[in-house]
């Protein structure tokens, strides 16, 4: 596996790989790499020649009292788990190589990005898109896998795709979980032994609504049911401030009213002030 740090390097090897008909994947993340990040991975290596990891912690998709310098990052222990998974190349970029002094453009989803996270977190999907779209446009890759973690990143993402007419499959992979039911997170490493209760909290507020609504198969749900059950399992949690518990259409992101196939509940949830977790789940089916 090669590190490479430059932009214009990358730009270089990606060509050469085109021109050789090779098929190349690209994983994005921002490094702190779990199980979630290696399955990405392993997904992607099934498909492609030629498999790219990025880890860049973007700045400009942090907020001014977010996380950005506190971010968990270690260059050497992501280097050894990518390599363990048959990475071609990971990218790991400068914060100067990626915005220069004079960097001044910005790709911009609207609506989609309007709520949910998009209301608590301004900003935070232009610095996504702007930045997916230079990784796009440095590796050139065919396809590119993103997590169903961060569903309206990877709505916002297949937006920008068709809109823009970028050459490239966005492939979506389920969310991994700890046994404990806690999707994984970079942020969990942020969590304290005495967080723990309230952090799974979310994961059991979305088997408990999956129950509800698999027991009433016959019947017209509600969302705003399925809200309050999830409400009444988080509230408790005086660890617990929630941003938003909401069940949505998984392709548009619009509330539903009532529960179908295409429901997907959605929650956020700050931990302490401090660690902000977010879970999502289909309500009906798998
Ligand atoms: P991050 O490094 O947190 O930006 O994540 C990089 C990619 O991994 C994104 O596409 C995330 O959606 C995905 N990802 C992170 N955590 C999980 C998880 N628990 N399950 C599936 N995908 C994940």
């Amino acid at each position: 596996m090669r590190l490479v740090t430059s932009p214009a390097e990358i730009k270089e090897i990606t060509k050469t790989y085109r021109l050789g008909g090779l098929t190349v994947g690209l994983v994005p993340t921002m490094g702190w790499f779990h199980d979630g990040h290696l399955s990405l991975m392993r997904m992607a290596r099934e498909k492609a020649d030629k498999l790219i990891v990025s880890l860049f912690v973007n700045p400009i998709q942090f907020g001014p009292n977010e996380d950005l310098d506190s971010y968990p990052y270690d260059l050497e222990r992501d280097r050894r788990l990518a390599k363990g998974e048959g990475v071609d190349i990971l990218f790991a970029p400068e914060r100067q190589a990626m915005y220069p002094e004079d960097f001044g453009s910005t790709v911009s989803v609207a609506e989609l990005t309007a709520h949910l996270c998009g209301r608590t977190r301004p900003g935070h999907f232009d610095g996504v898109t702007t930045v997916v779209a230079k990784l796009f446009n440095l590796t050139l890759p065919h396809f590119a896998v993103f997590g169903e973690k961060d569903f309206q990143q990877l709505a916002v993402i297949r937006k920008m795709v068709r809109d823009l007419d970028f050459p490239v499959e966005i492939v979506g992979h389920p969310i991994v979980r700890e046994k404990s039911g806690l999707a994984m997170s970079s942020r969990n490493t942020y969590l304290k032994e005495s967080e723990m209760d309230a952090a799974l909290s979310l994961s059991r507020g979305i088997q408990k609504a999956r129950k509800f609504v698999s027991e009433r198969s016959a019947e017209v749900i509600h969302a705003a049911q399925v809200r309050n059950l999830v409400h009444k399992v988080i509230s408790p949690h005086r660890e617990c401030e929630i941003d938003y518990i909401n069940v949505v259409n998984n392709t548009t992101l619009e509330d539903c009213d009532e529960i179908t196939e295409n429901s997907l509940l959605v929650l956020a949830v700050k931990i302490n002030n401090r660690i902000r977790l977010i879970d999502n789940s289909i309500l009906k089916g798998s």
